[in-house]
């Protein structure tokens, strides 16, 4: 847009009288930069599908015409962001069973969203390890990948130097455009559903409202700061970027992974892309490598309710399969008391990053949550289930350390075979003495006869099993672990949407890396962890 070009412009001469005025160095030219633009939950299916249909037309220029390749990707488990992050970022092989799911030695949960929760898992699971965005700018991510700036943290005020309060301005004249062009795109938005109600006024009661509000907040206000923020440091030279638009993924989750609205909402976040491209065509001098690519796709789904037409999972666990009878011991309580207290000072000194990025996380799974819902769990006579989307764990808090099936076995006698033959269910992952097993319609399938079983004809099938282990390995992850994905009639959410991930359906585990071609991209891509080496080498100068 020809306006937005000239508030960046505005903003680049702002930059350049930064330096002239010998407040901060020119950026080098000579090393290549990175920057990795995330498509939040785009599977590759949907992708391509997208660009036939002329939904991301953009990206298929990008691809046809532009010399750049689209590699495919598969994820691993869980198929959900913060795990591929950590991987990606950090190089690590990750304990993130999920979005939210419970540490039995620390005798927490750890619920993304919560404050000081990300920031916590960063601190002990990254482990001093070098970041791929180091001293870069990470916006609307899990984690910071080890990034200086994180969007909205207000180190840029602390000391008030001349060149500071340029940098000041020149951020200043971003964000007012981005106020003032949000207004204005909200009121358009706000009017069209306006007359959407005028013509339909039943579509108020069916979430029309709220969904209006999300929208405007993340597709906006969120989509044109970001890309702004992004465009600001491509400028300026910044060594490393991460982006991620989150747009398609909360409404893939709400209207289910190819509706309409979802891949309006791709359409929306393909043209952000194509201005961020634009600014790179202007600083050619910075060489920046273009990364597109995604966390995890979605499935879709129904929810676990209208599955099964009783009460949720966390609930119907204990009527069906565990004593309800008695209630959780003093010493939880206190736990759990303790466990908020400490979130409460990590967040006050400020180790917890970007309040502005735990807001991303609080709206990426959570937006029924901002009307005062509480996350899905239940703890009673020593057993805590929590359910986390199309996954739900089930943890025996007596022992710290994971239980076998055997130890499982001993308190409740073929309960594999139970949970799995009970409607809304798809795959039960336990461990054993002999590894991890799955568990689906009441049968049991060791990982070696998974081929004959839920996973039978799957192209990808050593992906699975290799997610499976990698999963069952985690020691975080539940002592059961149910999915609602593969459950007779189609995949389930214990959560209500229309699209979900975390499980091991093929959109959710295969994804793409759209990069330069002549980029030495590892391939083929099994696992997020291979994107570390090759995104760190982009950290060494020259
Ligand atoms: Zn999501």
């Amino acid at each position: 847009m020809p306006l937005d070009d000239l508030v960046l412009g505005l903003q680049r001469a702002l930059d350049r009288l930064v330096r002239r005025l010998r407040v901060g160095a020119a950026p080098v030219p000579d090393r290549r930069r990175l920057l990795i633009v995330q498509i939040d939950g785009l599977s590759r299916a949907v992708l391509e599908d997208a660009i036939v249909k002329g939904r991301a037309p953009f990206l298929a220029r990008l691809v046809r015409q532009r010399g750049y390749r689209m590699a495919p990707m598969s994820v691993g488990l869980p198929t959900s962001t913060p795990a591929f992050q950590m991987a990606a970022m950090y190089g690590v092989r990750p304990d993130i069973p999920g979005f939210h799911y419970h540490d039995k030695r620390r005798r927490a949960d750890i619920y993304f969203p919560r404050g000081g929760d990300a920031a916590h898992v960063e601190a002990t699971q990254a482990a001093g390890r070098r970041g791929i965005v180091r001293d870069g700018g990470t916006y609307g991510c899990v984690f910071t990948g080890g990034a200086a700036n994180n969007l909205l943290t207000f180190t840029m005020f602390k000391r008030p130097t001349g060149a500071g309060l340029l940098r000041t301005i020149s951020m200043a004249v971003v964000l007012a455009w981005v106020i003032l062009k949000g207004t204005v795109v909200s009121m358009f938005e706000l009017s069209r559903a306006l007359l959407r109600v005028a013509a339909d006024p039943l579509s108020v009661w069916t979430g029309g409202w709220k969904w209006l509000a999300i929208k405007i907040v993340i597709s906006v206000w969120l989509r044109e700061l970001f890309t702004l923020a992004v465009a600001h440091d491509l400028y300026a030279g910044v060594g490393a970027i991460y982006v991620n638009y989150l747009d398609y993924d909360i409404a893939a989750h709400a209207w289910g992974p190819r509706h309409r609205r979802a891949l309006r909402a791709l359409r929306r976040v393909d043209a952000s892309i194509h201005r961020l491209w634009r600014v790179l065509r202007r600083v050619p001098e910075y060489r920046y490598d273009l990364h597109v690519l995604s966390d995890h796709g979605q499935a879709t789904c129904r929810s676990y309710r209208q599955a099964t037409g009783g009460p949720p999972i966390e609930e119907a666990l204990f009527d069906d399969f565990f004593d309800p009878s008695s209630t959780p011991r003093p010493a939880e309580l206190e736990g759990r008391a303790h466990r908020i207290a400490s979130g409460l000072r990590a967040y006050r000194s400020r180790r917890a990053p970007g309040l502005f990025q735990r807001f991303v996380n609080y709206l990426e799974r959570d937006f029924p949550r901002l009307l005062g819902e509480m996350p899905e769990s239940r703890e009673r006579a020593g057993i805590r289930v929590i359910s986390a989307g199309p996954n739900a764990f089930v943890y025996f808090l007596d022992s710290p350390e994971p239980l076998t099936l055997e130890e499982i076995e001993k308190r409740f006698p073929a309960l594999g075979t139970g949970i799995s033959a009970a409607p809304g269910i798809g795959i039960v992952l336990v461990r054993s003495a002999s590894g991890p097993l799955c568990f689906w319609r009441g049968r049991r399938y060791a990982l070696d006869e998974l081929h004959a079983g839920p996973f039978a004809g799957r192209a990808d099938l050593e992906q699975v099993v290799e997610g499976i282990r990698d999963l069952m390995a985690m020691r975080s992850a539940g002592d059961l672990v149910i999915y609602g994905i593969a459950a007779p009639g189609g995949d389930v959410s214990f959560i209500s949407e229309a699209g979900t991930h975390a499980g091991p359906s093929p959109d959710e585990m295969q994804t793409f890396v759209i990069h330069p071609r002549a980029a030495a991209v590892p391939s083929p891509i099994t696992h997020p962890i291979q994107l570390y080496p090759y995104f760190v080498r982009y950290q060494e100068v020259g």
